[in-house]
């Protein structure tokens, strides 16, 4: 699965992105010795399987109208114990109608506390093959969900999907809800005829009777119950193929003219992940079906992924934008995830991090060593900003809630992870070790044990200290290294010191550490083992080094601290020997502010190959903020790139009331063709607090756009400059038929701008209120968030009653600490009006700031 859903219900990407610049700074060191979150949570070991399902066939007719399913589901199975009497099913918020053993032996059951007990007449011999059917009648408020035409917007697609990792399956269907079972599975579905399905596996019949028609779904190679899938809807199906399997894409009716732009790679990836994994595609056909409101980024159902509404781009975003990580990901997903499953979830790496690896594989098929390079830092980054709130375990057996193994540990970390494995075993033996690790347990069930003695016998390397460090021990290396060049013996003197906290008894981390030294006249590479907590290396060379790089190459998860000179950063940035060098050079460079430094960085921005470090160098300008490195950012608003211009725009709001500036942006905002520029210029007005744009931006909060990327910059920049009149168009965009992200986008804003204008109090709580009991989860958040932000009192006691009983933990979680920033409030002496002075203090002297730096330039330039 992707993660969109899970990475915002955590909060997670805002605040790892946020936390990172270049020596990774360590703004909760509290949060180790490395831990659990709470070290209270239990321990989960998996269910007894008393029973071996070979094969599930599940009749189920939809009434799109009403929401609702009725179905039999068939079971064959054979007992893996001797006298089985009894078999428990998961069958959450349905009505069981009936039990049956077609063989025509009675069968007793009892539905009750959401689990379905049967029981035989007689009891069943190990091996005995036996088959049950159940009947029954849903409508799934978790797990199968439905779009109608009075909730979506602007069109009206009634749809029907499912999405229901870790353990939903049973909302939808009775099943034992625990991935450690595959089995053969049929879908026999009768829709309103108007209406397409897609199941897994192949389309084996399909007849219509009079307005119904039935599809029959198979998939041969079995598979485990939560990657049974069913969508209905109404579809534009382009197809493509791969070495002759069907290669189909499932987009919105009058939509099809964007599936093959959006998703047309596919083939090439396949035939990319066959050949780096040595094990061809194994399935019938491979569909990808894109649906309204989806609840993740995407679902690696087995040959029948699905995705959510944005992979499919229209012309105007795909200009600068494609969704090609998603789909690479999924896709991943049918050899790891599908074709080998993890058995229990405190493995769920052997799925995610292997899915997420393969984005890198990909990256380096389509950009070589670069784009590879970029995308894992990207992963690097991403793990180590989270660790700052907590670590843990790769595998681990102790968590609260079996969604909470869907972090930054099972998809970056372990990602990374396998990319110092394949650093370590060299390309060859890895990609061996997949292809062995494949043949031997698929289609199967696996643990982290089957892959670490797969490598083992592949290799003949012992990886014990390997997976202890790196699999079942929380936290990463954290590295103090400082060089000294000794002339006398014509050496370089490296010190290198583990300082990452360590539990009692933890040996300190094993890895190679490579480092680099270019001088005039040569260029040495050298590679340590680095075992112990402190450690003196020494490199010979004939003169002293221009630089000197630790792990160019980021062959290993960790934080280096490492000060070096302008001089040498300078040398990185134009000599470096990979874009992490030069990019980690461009980090460390915006901290300086010598006329050299800004020459350098102006030159990365116009001259640089890579579209990653000319970007890096639009940040780093504009943290210097000197008017030559404004003029720069100014006129590069102009690059033929948009990404270029993306991150230039974003810069460009640093540069608070500057007119100039402004104008320039205002001048973006009504001309540039690409929706995020414009997005990111919508932004940085607000950010600079650009006169008039109330005016401007106007028009933006009517223009529809991919995400709606620019009404919803267009409505937080209004709010955030207290653009009164902005409030209309809030209680507009919150209400039905707007779809959520605008809605929660707009609920947000109205608690925020009713308490810094004074205005429209009463009937913000009110709408809040009333939103506060959607049955759609997103929208109860965001009213939420949006009492949060309004801070009224009288909020207290229905936030109260959610904080109790709102049957989704993250919800109750969200009212009591929307309850606890109310109180905080109360008690706190700053008024919302101080802190309006506060803010606009703090901007004054932003400004002087920025004045003071300007001049200082000037006094620069004439002291040359
Ligand atoms: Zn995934």
């Amino acid at each position: 699965m992707n993660l969109v859903r899970y990475w915002i219900r955590l909060l997670f990407i805002a605040c790892l992105f946020a936390d990172f610049t270049a020596g990774f700074p360590d703004h909760a060191a509290s949060a180790f010795p490395p831990k659990l979150k709470d070290d209270a949570y239990p321990r989960h070991y998996r269910p007894d399987r008393s029973v071996d399902f070979e094969h599930m066939r599940l009749e189920i007719k939809v009434f799109m109208s009403e929401k609702r399913i009725e179905g039999t589901i068939h079971y064959r199975f054979r007992p893996l114990h001797d006298n089985v009497r009894q078999i428990r099913f998961d069958a959450e918020e349905m009505k069981i109608q009936a039990v049956q053993s077609p063989s025509g032996r009675d069968v007793k059951w009892n539905h009750a506390d959401n689990a379905l007990h049967v029981t035989f007449p007689a009891p069943l011999a190990y091996g005995q093959e036996t088959e049950i059917a159940i009947q029954y009648a849903a409508s799934p408020a978790e797990g199968m969900y439905f779009t109608d035409s009075k909730h979506v917007y602007p069109q009206n697609p009634d749809q029907l999907y499912t999405l229901v990792e870790p353990y939903w399956s049973s909302r939808w269907y009775p099943c034992v809800d625990y991935p450690n079972d595959r089995m053969v599975t049929e879908m026999i579905v009768t829709a309103p005829k108007e209406f397409d399905t897609l199941s897994n596996g192949l389309l084996v019949k399909s007849i219509e009777s009079g307005e119904w028609r039935t599809d029959h779904w198979k998939q041969e190679i079995p598979h485990v119950v939560y990657l049974v899938s069913l969508v209905v809807g109404k579809f534009d199906v382009v197809k493509d193929e791969w070495r002759g399997v069907p290669v189909e894409y499932y987009v919105e009716k009058g939509r099809g003219a964007d599936a093959r732009p959006s998703m047309g790679k596919t083939p090439e990836m396949i035939e990319c992940f066959s050949n780096y994994y040595g094990c061809p595609y194994p399935y019938e056909k491979y569909a990808q079906v894109a649906v309204r409101y989806f609840g993740a980024g995407g679902m690696e159902h087995t040959t029948a992924t699905t995705l959510h509404e944005f992979a499919v781009i229209d012309e105007e975003a795909r200009l600068d934008h494609d969704e090609d990580w998603l789909i690479a990901h999924e896709l991943a997903h049918q050899w790891f995830g599908d074709y080998v499953t993890c058995k229990s979830w405190g493995e769920l790496w052997l799925n995610e991090g292997f899915a997420t690896y393969s984005e890198c594989i990909w990256a380096e098929h389509v950009g070589g060593r670069d784009l590879y390079l970029d995308h894992l830092w990207d992963d690097m980054k991403s793990y180590i900003g989270s660790s700052r709130h907590y670590t843990r375990a790769i595998v681990t057996n102790q968590f609260d809630d079996a969604d909470e193994m869907f972090d930054s540990h099972s998809y970056p970390k372990a990602g990374c992870v396998l990319h110092m494995l394949r650093d370590q075993l060299g390309d060859v033996l890895f990609r061996k070790c997949l292809s062995n690790y494949l043949s031997r347990f698929a289609p199967g069930l696996v643990d982290t044990d089957d892959f670490m003695e797969i490598i083992e016998e592949t290799t003949g390397r012992p990886m014990d200290r390997f997976f202890e460090q790196w699999i079942y021990r929380p936290g990463h290396p954290k590295i103090q290294v400082t060089h000294e060049w000794l002339p006398e013996s014509k050496r370089v003197k490296l010190t290198v010191k583990q300082t990452q906290t360590r539990a009692e008894g933890e040996p300190p981390f094993a890895f190679p550490l490579e480092v680099e030294i270019d001088s005039a006249s040569e260029s040495i590479r050298q590679t340590f083992e680095i075992t112990k907590l402190n450690e003196t290396l020494f490199l010979a060379g004939e003169e002293a080094p221009k630089s000197v790089v630790i792990d160019p190459f980021l062959r290993v998860l960790m934080e280096v601290e490492h000060e070096k000179s302008e001089d040498m950063l300078l040398h990185d940035l134009q000599y470096g020997s990979s874009v992490i060098v030069k990019m980690k050079a461009i980090q460390a460079l915006a901290q300086k502010t010598s006329g050299r430094v800004i020459d350098a960085l102006i030159h990365a921005l116009n001259h640089n190959h890579f579209w990653r470090i000319q970007e890096e160098a639009a940040y780093a300008l504009s943290k210097i903020h000197f008017g030559k490195a404004r003029k720069a950012l100014l006129d590069a608003c102009n690059h033929p790139n948009p990404k270029i211009r993306r991150a230039v725009v974003s810069s460009l709001g640093k540069y608070y009331k500057n007119n100039e500036v402004n104008e320039a942006l205002k001048h973006v905002y009504k001309n540039d063709d690409s929706i995020h520029v414009i997005a990111e210029a919508v932004r940085s007005l607000s950010r600079n607090r650009a006169e008039g744009v109330y005016t401007l931006l106007r028009g933006g909060l009517e223009r529809e756009s991919y995400r709606y990327r620019i009404r919803l910059a267009a409505l937080d920049a209004l709010v955030d400059l207290d653009e009164a009149k902005v409030y209309p168009a809030l209680v507009k965009f919150a209400d039905d038929p707007y779809p959520r992200n605008v809605r929660t986008s707009a609920m947000r804003g109205m608690g925020k701008l009713a308490y810094k204008t004074k205005r429209n109090n009463k009937e913000t709580l009110d709408l809040l209120l009333k939103y506060m009991n959607s049955p759609a989860e997103s929208i109860r958040d965001a009213a939420i968030d949006g009492l949060r932000a309004l801070r009224d009192e009288n909020a207290i006691p229905p936030l109260q009653r959610i904080a109790d009983d709102d049957p989704n933990k993250h919800i109750r979680e969200q009212a009591q600490s929307a309850i606890n920033a109310i109180r905080q409030e109360r008690g706190s002496e700053l008024s919302a009006e101080n802190a309006k002075k506060v803010e606009e203090l703090e901007k004054k002297i932003e400004k002087l700031h920025d004045t003071m730096k300007e001049l200082t330039q000037k006094i620069d330039d004439l002291s040359q």
